[in-house]
């Protein structure tokens, strides 16, 4: 009978393991294996936080108990456990036993009766093993989510590192930080503010909505000596960014119910200090960049130099009575590439794609890469239908370009591709204004990526 309880309260705690996903799910399990024993009204888990030295709700551990009659209690038995006193202590109908790690006491768990518990129940018999095997699986669990968040978090770190390395327009880098910051921060809602130059207030940069105004107070109490200030009992952390001694903007972490961890409140540091640095850089590097013509990761013209290529190659079509052509390229679903592979391999795809486009074009065609993944290609001498043949031409290539990943070691994916769609455009000669041409391509690559992209469309006056 011992025996097989035994064995019944094992399996039940180890298959809810198998399909626990979170700490509630696992509680629930626990609770269906101590039903064995007992017609339990409630079930509790409290776990000692070694950043506050506070005990948490294991299910709940952003809510405060500090106050909470029930804490004092629950700190009495963790204490007494600590030092050993006793092994279990009943109080009429609630039972307390701890959880433990290597002898040391990591928490208490606290189980209400139905009915009052008599110490005769064989299950105080097999006590200690049920005891090492709920603290087995808690901590296994949290070990888990630590090394989910943790590994989360430096590939978060890497990628920032990656994007900046080569992309300075900060119009650009940061809210791609946003939605790398809110992959790994699941629980709380992100938000970048950057201050406005003139007016002086802040403007959200990521994402694109904020209802929350109260944060806009918040942010104005930002000083160039500003450390990390926490709102709301500590549901909302607002990081700042200070460059050249003054206030930036500020990454904000959000959350109606959840208090952010001191975790949390590490990794957002962490991230915030780099996030400084990398608008440094990029102020810095907007400077040099009146000298700099190409791109880093593609080696295309970079946008300002392409602004420059436009005016030449539009004012000696005009001249020479020449015809010139635009082509503007966008990556399908790109952000998805980043999403499964992550933004390195998204650079790969990127340098590749730009490779293969490169190896079509002719001597004199001026490639530039004009934002993230868009590249935008001048066709002097060329007309609008040998410029589609080239485009299709393009394309096509895309499509069976098999870009090896490798190196980036995803499991079991050796190479992907991808696909571009494209718009194509002519240079209308009495055209004064030269942007017209590629706002033209712009608007027939809108039409290709709303007809079904991987594909091209010329721009027609209607
Ligand atoms: P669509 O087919 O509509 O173009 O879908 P899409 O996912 O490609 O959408 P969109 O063009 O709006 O998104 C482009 C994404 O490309 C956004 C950004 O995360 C990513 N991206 C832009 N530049 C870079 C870069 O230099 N490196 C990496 N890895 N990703 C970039
Ligand atoms: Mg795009
Ligand atoms: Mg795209």
């Amino acid at each position: 009978m011992e025996v097989q309880t035994l064995y019944d309260f094992t399996y039940i705690l180890t298959k809810s393991y198998e399909d626990a996903m979170n700490r509630k799910s696992l509680t629930e399990g626990f609770l269906k294996a101590l039903s064995l024993f007992f017609s339990i009204e409630e079930l509790k888990i409290f776990l000692m936080d070694e950043y506050s030295y506070t005990l948490k709700d294991f299910i709940k551990p952003w809510e405060n108990l500090i106050e909470n009659k029930e804490n004092i209690e629950i700190k009495k038995h963790f204490d007494d456990f600590l030092i050993q006193k006793s092994t279990y202590e009943i109080k009429e109908n609630v039972l307390y036993f701890p959880i433990t790690q290597k002898h040391k006491t990591l928490g208490v768990v606290k189980l209400k009766a139905r009915e009052e518990i008599n110490s005769n129940n064989e299950f105080f018999k097999i006590l200690p093993l049920v005891i090492a095997q709920i603290s087995m699986l808690i901590s296994t669990l949290r070990g888990s989510e630590q090394i989910k968040t943790s590994s989360k978090f430096h590939q978060t770190v890497r990628n920032i590192a990656k994007i900046t390395e080569t992309q300075y327009e900060l119009d650009y880098i940061l809210p791609i930080m946003g939605e790398m910051i809110d992959s790994f921060i699941s629980e709380h809602l992100i938000y970048i503010f950057i201050k406005n130059k003139n007016k002086k207030e802040y403007k959200l940069i990521w994402p694109n909505k904020c209802s929350d105004n109260k944060i806009y107070d918040y942010l104005e109490e930002i000083t160039p000596k500003s450390r990390t200030i926490l709102k709301q009992e500590g549901k909302m952390g607002i990081f700042p960014l200070i460059v050249d001694s003054k206030p930036y903007g500020a990454i904000v972490a959000y959350n109606h119910s959840d208090k952010i961890t001191s975790k949390e409140i590490e990794y957002l540091e962490e991230i915030q200090s780099q996030a400084q640095t990398t608008i440094m850089r990029a102020k810095s590097y907007i400077e040099v960049l009146e000298y700099a013509t190409l791109d880093a990761l593609t080696g295309y013209n970079n946008r300002h130099q392409f602004e420059k290529r436009l005016k030449e190659t539009t004012s000696s079509a005009k001249r020479q009575n020449q015809p010139l052509c635009c082509i503007m390229s966008d990556i399908d679903f790109f952000k998805k590439v980043n999403d499964t592979y992550g933004h390195a391999v998204g650079d790969c795809v990127l340098k590749n794609v730009a490779k293969t486009i490169k190896k079509e074009l002719r001597e004199s065609d001026i490639p530039s890469r004009y934002g993230g993944e868009e590249f935008i290609f001048l066709l002097p001498h060329t007309n609008i239908e040998e410029a589609e043949v080239v485009a299709q031409r393009l394309r096509k290539q895309v499509e069976a370009k098999k870009i090896n990943i490798e190196e980036y070691k995803i499991e079991g994916i050796k190479e992907i591709s991808v696909t571009i769609s494209i718009g194509v455009s002519q240079f209308d000669k009495s055209d004064k204004d030269p942007e017209n041409l590629y706002k033209k391509a712009d608007e027939a690559l809108y039409e290709a990526k709303e007809s079904g992209r991987n594909r091209v469309v010329v721009y027609n006056k209607k």
